[in-house]
């Protein structure tokens, strides 16, 4: 899912430092992450006040940082403090924070180097998630023919400011009047879908990808794994094919703002039934009351 649908309602934007006003929240045209792409992001949830799952976020973000050598001019702890204090002054009770840490100011040339530091910056906002009747109905896929891109080019758990892979992906999943692809890896097998994981269910047993088929580590996926085990059901990372998905018993999406949503049909095959199956129902009522009645 394209992590934000719907409209920010900011007060209060977080700039290098300070909180601004949204018509000064400004970044000039020299900025490396407009130029380039250059910078990594994370989309975060606030379910009753509390940020969802921030410490994974924010290790998530710093380890996307690190492996493209940009240094993200302050310390953990004080961009989680700044998440926090951004969230509480534009009041957001159930929203989205959107965290992005760009190389900086620099050059029209590539080089990095000349970008002395980063800027970053927070939003946090309302958000708007797939009409209800999608959850309850479940919502059709198609295969994207854009491949996920190889991991040795761009490693894909790299939440890296550039998602035009994935936004080719969308742009298919928009012509065949559907809101989601699955892309496929270089060798074919299931990546992920543009913003979200995915995962099977078959004879009662629950199937994902690994990362190293080209997804991004979810920070959901994870949580739906170790919820599902709770129910002691088996999980098993594995590569999928689309065959694997064509005769899944269940099939479903987790993301940060998806949550958990069953597909029903993708490129024109029925899934299970026809409407979201049990598994997938418990691991999104068990996903609601974890992110709702937890305090972290
Ligand atoms: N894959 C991609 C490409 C994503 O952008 C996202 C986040 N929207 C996900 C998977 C899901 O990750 P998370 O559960 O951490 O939001």
């Amino acid at each position: 899912m394209c992590p934000i649908k719907g409209q920010f309602m900011a007060q209060k934007i977080w700039l290098n430092g300070k909180l601004v006003n949204p018509k000064d929240a400004k970044i000039t045209v020299f900025d490396h992450g407009l130029l380039y792409g250059d910078g990594v992001f994370e989309g975060i949830r606030v379910y009753s006040g509390t940020v969802f799952e921030l410490d994974a976020h924010i290790t998530r973000l710093y380890e996307s940082a690190k492996a493209i050598r940009l240094r993200i001019s302050v310390s953990q702890a004080r961009l989680a403090r700044a998440v926090r204090e951004t969230v509480k002054v534009n009041r957001v009770k159930d929203g989205y924070v959107r965290l992005v840490v760009t190389r900086g100011v620099g050059t029209l040339g590539l080089n990095p180097l000349v970008c002395k530091k980063s800027s970053i910056v927070i939003i946090a906002g309302s958000i708007q998630l797939y009409p209800k009747v999608l959850y309850e109905r479940g919502m059709k896929v198609t295969s994207a023919t854009t491949v996920r891109n190889h991991p040795l080019a761009i490693p894909p758990q790299v939440k890296s400011l550039n998602y035009l892979n994935n936004i080719l992906a969308k742009i298919e999943a928009l012509d065949s009047n559907v809101s989601e692809a699955v892309m496929y890896n270089h060798e074919g097998y299931v990546a992920e879908a543009t913003g979200d994981n995915v995962f099977i269910v078959k004879k009662g047993v629950i199937y994902t990808p690994p990362d190293e088929a080209g997804a991004l580590g979810g920070i959901t996926r994870s949580i739906v794994i170790k919820l599902a085990q709770k129910e002691n059901l088996q999980v098993v990372e594995k590569n999928l094919t689309r065959f694997d998905l064509y005769v899944s018993d269940e099939f479903f999406l987790t993301g940060t703002a998806a949550e958990v949503i069953g597909i029903v049909e993708i490129d024109g095959r029925t899934i299970g039934k026809g409407r979201p199956g049990p598994i997938t129902s418990l691991l999104r009522r068990r996903f609601f009351e974890y992110a709702h009645g937890k305090e972290k």
